[in-house]
Formats: structure tokens, sequence, C-alpha cells
């Protein structure tokens, strides 16, 4: 049986493991993805402050270690899950079983002025372009503002916040900064109240001011002036907080479906346009497509560990297929999520969105034993993908 895997990210490097593991030479797996090497989300921010190279924090596919998985460096240019055709820069496939990885693209020309005024830590070249304005920044307004919601974890603007304010105490400059943290939602981590708390009073404590329900819907980059409505992108109330100035822009750029998914058909009937899956299963409404991670619909946030546990179900999934079994997993939403806080500080969110009849989560004070379990999450991932130490 042929297995095609979307995308060699969290989520599609974990499943061919699983699939290498659990089926050896009953599957062939092939592993798709357009990069030369797959780079941990947590690690932007490392290269943000310029703890830790590019090429340092790169893990490159050609390490990955699977055996019975093919890895390809290609790009997707289109799917059709009806017949499970697909078409990439290297040529077509017909899989028998074809999963869906490829994760959550940025748009951040969906912000007028953000292109060319703004700055973002989400992606690598974003991350080294924002750590050398940072090192040239000598003082005034710091905004950092999430520009829609959905984005991947989201604890992130408020660990970049934090760091970020580290690193202006560092250089001396952040008596000199007025930082401001504004999000469309209503607080940082609704399914955590405590982890919530947390935060917000982490903010106050470094003297940074936190706008929730309001959303930033442009810049205008000759004025250096955000423009903020209201969390659902209707114009405030009050007149006097519509602009506010600023001297350095970050933001968390708006997310979509990559295009290719987007032409698919594949989010068709899916929740704000993502793909729509079987929360349990990770099931397409499509005859052996499955889709998971931050493509998917599924009621859990964008995350590293939520597109992991996923892969661990739909290798259950193929496997029971291949094995003519019952699956034996039920994707139950369950993950932990770290949160910098600044000072080498790691706290612990333990979430669990599906198992019980409503979202749950507990907090743990940030502390250096889970930096230290971080690190050890990392090195676990490193050496289990790719053979790194
Ligand atoms: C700053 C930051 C901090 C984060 N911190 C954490 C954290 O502490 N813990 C955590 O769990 N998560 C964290 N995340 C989120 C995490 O990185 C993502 O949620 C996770 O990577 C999603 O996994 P995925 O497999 O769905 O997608 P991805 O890991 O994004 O993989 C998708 C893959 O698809 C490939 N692809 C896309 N389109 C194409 C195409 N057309 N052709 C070929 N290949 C394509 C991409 O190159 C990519 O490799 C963080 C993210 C950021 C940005």
């Amino acid at each position: 049986m042929d297995v095609l895997i979307l995308g060699a990210g969290f989520g599609g490097l974990e499943l061919a493991v699983c699939l290498s593991e659990s089926l050896g030479d009953r599957v062939q797996v092939t592993l798709v993805d357009r990069n030369d090497s797959f780079m941990f989300g947590f690690s932007k921010l490392e290269l943000l402050l310029g703890r830790q190279t590019r090429a340092a924090l790169s893990c490159p596919y050609p390490s990955f270690v699977a055996p019975g998985v093919e890895f390809r460096q290609e790009l997707v240019v289109s799917i059709d899950p009806r017949t499970r055709h697909v078409v990439t820069s290297g040529g077509t496939y017909d899989p028998d079983i074809l999963v869906v990885a490829l994760g959550a693209d940025y748009d951040p020309a969906a912000t007028p002025g953000f292109v060319h005024d703004g700055h973002e830590f989400y992606s690598p070249d974003g991350a080294e372009r924002l750590r050398d304005a940072l090192n040239e920044f000598s003082g005034g307004s710091l905004i950092v503002a999430v520009l829609s919601v959905p984005f991947k974890c989201p604890p992130a603007p408020y660990e970049g916040a934090f760091l970020i304010h580290d690193h202006l105490v560092e250089r001396g400059v952040r008596d000199a900064t007025r930082m401001h943290v504004i999000t469309p939602m209503s607080s940082p981590i609704p399914v955590s109240p405590s982890a919530s708390e947390a935060i917000v009073a982490g903010m106050a404590a470094r003297d940074i001011q936190y706008t929730p329900g309001r959303r930033v819907t442009e810049l205008d980059p000759s004025a250096h002036v955000a423009r903020l409505s209201g969390a659902d992108g209707r114009s405030a109330s009050s007149r006097a907080e519509e602009s506010l100035p600023y001297d350095l822009f970050v933001g968390v750029p708006v997310h979509r479906v990559p295009a290719v998914v987007q032409e698919s058909g594949l989010t068709e009937g899916g929740d704000d346009g993502w793909v729509h899956v079987d929360r349990h299963t990770l099931a397409t409404p499509f005859g052996g497509v499955y889709a998971l991670g931050d493509c998917a619909d599924a009621p859990v946030p964008r995350a590293g560990v939520f597109a992991e546990a996923a892969a661990r179900v739909v290798a259950d999934q193929i496997a029971a297929t291949v094995l003519s079994r019952q699956p034996t997993l039920r994707y139950d939403g369950k993950g932990t999520c770290y949160i910098e806080f600044g000072d080498g500080l790691v706290g612990k969110v333990d979430a669990d969105f599906l198992s019980g009849e409503s979202a749950a989560a507990s907090f743990v004070a940030p502390s250096l034993t889970s930096a230290a379990e971080k690190g050890e999450f990392a090195r676990t991932r490193r050496q289990r993908w790719f053979g790194l130490r």
C-alpha cells in the first residue's frame, strides 16, 4: 500500500516515523516537502534573540531517519482529493492513502501596510530581520500585535514580548521603550485562566501595556501609525484609541490554509476556511484522505504538540486499514504547551480539548524544571526524527 504524506513538519515527520515503526515494509511511504530542512516553531525565538544561528537550528531532511520512508524535496502544486491525484514539481502521485499535513501559511499582505512597515518572528527570515531591527532599536514605542485568530502557538506573542523585553533590558534601552501587546482575543490562553493570569501579571510586572479584544487592521507606513478596530474587525467605539503610533511594529501575521489546499476543495465545509476533518479520526470527507496539524479544523490550537498527537492517530487509522483491524486510538486533543516567561523560566499548560465535555487545562508556574523539560522535548524530536543530538 502506498502512503503519500504532504508536508514534513511536526505532523508529517511524526506520522512517517510512526508508520515506519508500526508497518515496516507493509507500506511504501513518501514524504514530500518544499524545504530542505525543518525548524521547530520555538527555534524562531532563538533566532530572534540571536542566541543560535539558522544553520544550528535547522534539521536537514537528508538526516531524516525512518526505514521505508522516502523523503522528496518537491513543491506540491495540486491536490485532487476525489481521486487522490497529486502533482508536485517532481512528478505525479496516485497513492492509496493521502495525508495532508501542509501546515498554515502566512498572509502578511492581508494587513495593509504590514509588509512595508511591520516585522514578524513567525518565519526564519522574519525572525532574522527583527533580530537586526532590535539590535538597532534605540527606544520609542514598540507594539506586538496579533493580527488574526487562529494563529500558531497561542502563547508565542507573549513569549516574544517577554523575550524582547529581556533583550532590550540587556541592551540598556528598555527604559526608553514603551511596550504594548494588542490582541483580538479576550485573554491570552482562554482554556487556562491561571496561565492567562500569569501572562497578564508578567506583562504588568514588566510594564508592558496589554490591550485584549482589539484588532490592528492596518498600518500607515508614512506616519508609523497602527489603526485599531474592535475584535470583530468593526470600528472601535472610542475614537481616541483608533490610531496608535509606533517606532517598531511586530505582528503575528494573518494565517491561512496554504493556497494549494484552498484550491483543492479540501476546505469545503471546513471551519473558517481550514480543512474539514472528523475531530476524532482526522479523516476528511474524501475516501482515503486525512488532514492533520495546523491545516485541519480539529478544534485544538495550532501547535506542534497537537499536530504530533494527531499524527499518531492517523498512523493508527492507516495501520488498521493495512492490517484489517479496528483502530485503537481516538484523537483526544491533549497536549502540553511550554511558555517562555523570560529570565530563562518556562511555564507549562497541560490542555485537554476533546476527551471531556468541555476543554480544560492546568497551569504549572514558570520554573527552571519546565525550561529543562522543554529542552528535552526538542532534543527527543531531533533524535527521533533526524538522529541528531
Ligand atoms: C514562534 C513560534 C513558536 C512556536 N512554539 C511552539 C511550541 O512551543 N510548541 C508547539 O507545540 N508548537 C509551537 N509552535 C507551532 C508549531 O510550530 C506549529 O503548530 C507546527 O509546526 C504545526 O505542525 P504541522 O505539521 O501542522 O505544520 P508545519 O510544521 O508547519 O509543517 C508544514 C510543512 O508543509 C510544508 N509545505 C507547505 N506548503 C507546501 C507545498 N505547497 N509544497 C511542499 N511543502 C509544503 C512546509 O514547508 C512545512 O514543512 C510555534 C510556532 C511559532 C511560529
